[in-house]
């Protein structure tokens, strides 16, 4: 297909072109296919590309640049500034590539990026096998892994990029390549942290542990700022076999939790230590320690089990700020405590993730991921549902987060809003940034893949 710079994309030609599906605004599901995971993002696509394979995922992205159309790429549609939906620029959808080859005797499986992380944990999981993700099914496996993946075996065995052995990825000249530690390992590098900035990634090959039972599941207590604080302290003195996620929120009205505690303070944590059974209800006994349990449902089950059921249709709007922090003492709890309650917000939620462990033993410069030595990361979020109350939400959350943040700088790329420049940049400290400047100038010079926290290409010294 012929395709002038700035020409109008033919619907037609396109559909002729590619495997998969193209929606285009006058399919009765356009609406639903341009529908992220948050809601109070409207935009309106020229077309959508849902890709069958990687020769239609090179098709798109050369049809993107030569005819210099916006480009959104969406695995799981979770981003949380909705970066996986243009405006009037193309969205090319990984969600239908689900192939899934699981290697049980070799530990490693490939897996196509339109895979929800979800998914892919079931599958191996069958096989008492596990890649680390995040805590929430429904994310893609695309853009959790170009980020990081920081998650319920962060401690145990590393970000989800620590298990990161091998990409395919097509880049901005619509090329199609092996990335990995021999071949491409710039881009390998790169592609470890640096988001969607470097090209598609069509599929992934992960390593595999042994992850069969873990002790793990719901721990919910009240949330005085004492359990605050100790809760975290504990959470730092545990072996790593043990990740946490504490949330402190106000408690919703969900039917396990017995109505007397609903709109109060609670520590709702999740769980999962993975390991040997005794020594994980050993480590867990502590947190129990700290205050009777409104809802306890830790115990052996199998990995994929300590995920949560998602309700469908569950769009909320969301005011976020994210931050590492060195420590949550006494008074950063009290703080916790009285900005949540401020709040007006459907739900309001301070989530504490305690980090350390394998993701803290790789170096700072093995990948694009470079806040290995930070020990908490904490996401302040109000969740809510009129878009005319956002002025309200976002001042609390910057609020909150400035009143928590402790030496100011850094911020893990996937819970990044459209905070700005300065910001994204933060999300690469040090040398970190110059060397993905220059890569992304490599591979994509005219910057294509920039709906993202976008790292412009470096600009090239005509004296070399
Ligand atoms: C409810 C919720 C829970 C979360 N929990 C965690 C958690 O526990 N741990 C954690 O680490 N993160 C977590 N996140 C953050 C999550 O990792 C990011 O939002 C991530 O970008 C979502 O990936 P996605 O594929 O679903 O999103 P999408 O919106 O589809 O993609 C986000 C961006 O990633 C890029 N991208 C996606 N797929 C590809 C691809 N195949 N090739 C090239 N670029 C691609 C694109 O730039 C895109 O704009 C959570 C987010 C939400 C909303």
């Amino acid at each position: 297909m012929q395709v002038r710079s700035g020409t109008t994309i033919s619907i037609p030609e396109l559909r002729a072109a590619v495997n998969g599906r193209v929606i285009a605004p006058d399919d009765a599901d356009y609406d639903k296919a341009r529908t992220v995971f948050y809601g109070g993002i409207d935009r309106r696509p020229t077309v959508i590309v849902r890709a069958a394979d990687p020769s239609d995922v090179s098709h798109v992205v050369s049809l993107a640049r030569e005819a210099n159309q916006e480009l959104a790429v969406r695995s799981g549609g979770h981003s949380l500034s909705g970066l996986s939906v243009s405006d009037g620029g193309i969205v090319l959808d990984l969600s239908e590539m689900k192939e899934l080859q699981i290697d049980v005797e070799g530990r490693t499986a490939w897996a196509e990026t339109g895979l929800t992380t979800g998914e892919y944990t079931n599958a191996v999981g069958a096989h008492g096998l596990a890649t680390g993700f995040g805590d929430t099914g429904s994310v893609g496996i695309g853009g959790i892994t170009l980020g990081g993946g920081v998650g319920f075996l962060a401690r145990k065995y590393g970000l989800t990029i620590d298990d990161l052995l091998a990409a395919d990825v097509v880049t901005a000249d619509g090329q199609l390549r092996r990335v990995d530690a021999e071949t491409n390992p710039d881009l390998f590098w790169a592609i470890r942290g640096g988001g969607g900035n470097f090209g598609v990634a069509t599929r992934f090959q992960f390593r595999l542990h042994e992850v069969d039972t873990v002790v793990g599941g719901m721990l919910i207590l009240p949330a005085t700022p004492e359990v605050i604080y100790s809760f975290v302290a504990e959470a730092e003195a545990a072996p790593e076999e043990l990740s946490t996620i504490a949330n402190v929120m106000t408690a919703p009205p969900m039917p396990f939790v017995p109505e007397e505690h609903h709109g109060k303070l609670i520590v709702m944590a999740l769980m999962a230590y993975a390991g040997d059974t005794d020594q994980g209800q050993r480590a867990i006994a502590p947190f129990r320690g700290l205050a009777t349990p409104i809802v306890d449902m830790v115990g052996p089950k199998s990995y994929p089990e300590i995920f949560f059921p998602e309700e469908e249709g569950f769009h909320p709007v969301g005011a976020t700020r994210s931050m590492f922090v060195d420590a949550i003492d006494r008074h950063t709890a009290e703080t916790i405590v009285d900005h949540l309650q401020a709040s007006s917000a459907m739900m309001a939620v301070a989530q504490l993730r305690v980090l350390g462990g394998a993701m803290a033993r790789v170096p700072n410069d093995a990948t694009a991921f470079a806040h290995r030595g930070r020990r908490i990361m904490v996401n302040v979020a109000a969740l809510y549902e009129r878009l005319e109350d956002k002025d309200v939400h976002e001042a609390w959350a910057a609020d909150f987060a400035a009143a928590v943040r402790q030496d100011g700088t850094g911020v893990y790329v996937n819970f990044l809003g459209d905070e700005g420049e300065a910001r994204d940049r933060e999300a690469y400290p040090g040398k970190t940034w110059d060397r993905l400047a220059a890569i992304k100038q490599r591979y994509d010079p005219t910057n294509l893949f920039r709906l993202n926290h976008n790292i412009p290409p470096a600009i090239e010294d005509s004296t070399h």
